[in-house]
């Protein structure tokens, strides 16, 4: 993608201190996606990256990563599968808890929503500290599916998330 094209999209992510918590610096992607050529720009960023690679499914985690996720399963013609926060989804679930930059929670997948042997991308907006996408992962894990990458539209590289997801492949394209 063309340099000036990643500069707008870096320039187009607000920060937005002190929420949801004091000390808190919040990465809003919201100027992004109501801008359009703009959040087609974000897409593409996980499309090139995706037809790279020979893929299964799209797993997103809830719920910016849904945003992302499924306009690239979208477009490949892919099967989507949500993580969802724990209490979301309807059937039986594999659950994993997680640390957040500002909190603690639980995440859930449905049990038959991934196959044994299936090639997986993980899709979410943004790494912090990689809690959230490292209990992802062991989501995926557990019903057996095979992580080909994580992808994150945002990196915070001084939180050093992506050592929770070593020794998987994580990409992202805008870093902060
Ligand atoms: P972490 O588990 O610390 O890597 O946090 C990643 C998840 O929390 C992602 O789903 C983000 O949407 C959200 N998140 C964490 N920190 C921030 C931040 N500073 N700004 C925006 N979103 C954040």
């Amino acid at each position: 993608m063309a340099s000036a094209t990643l500069e707008k999209l870096h320039q187009s992510i607000r920060d937005v201190p002190d929420f949801p918590k004091p000390g808190i610096i919040f990465k809003d992607i919201t100027p992004l996606l109501c801008d359009g050529p703009l959040f087609r720009s974000a897409i593409d960023l996980f499309l090139e990256r995706c037809r790279a690679q020979e893929i299964d499914k799209v797993v997103c985690i809830d719920a910016r990563g849904f945003l992302f996720g499924s306009a690239v399963a979208y477009e490949l013609g892919l099967g989507l599968v949500p993580i969802r926060k724990r209490g979301k989804l309807p059937y039986k679930t594999e659950r994993a808890a997680y640390t957040l930059e500002y909190g603690e929670a639980e995440m859930e997948m449905h049990i038959d929503s991934v196959q044994p042997g299936e090639r997986i991308v993980l899709i979410d907006d943004l790494l912090a500290t990689g809690g959230t996408s490292a209990s992802a992962v062991a989501l995926i894990e557990k019903v057996g599916g095979v992580l080909v990458e994580a992808q994150f539209l945002i990196e915070l590289e001084f939180l050093r998330g992506r050592e929770k997801l070593e020794p998987a492949s994580v990409v992202s394209f805008l870093k902060y």
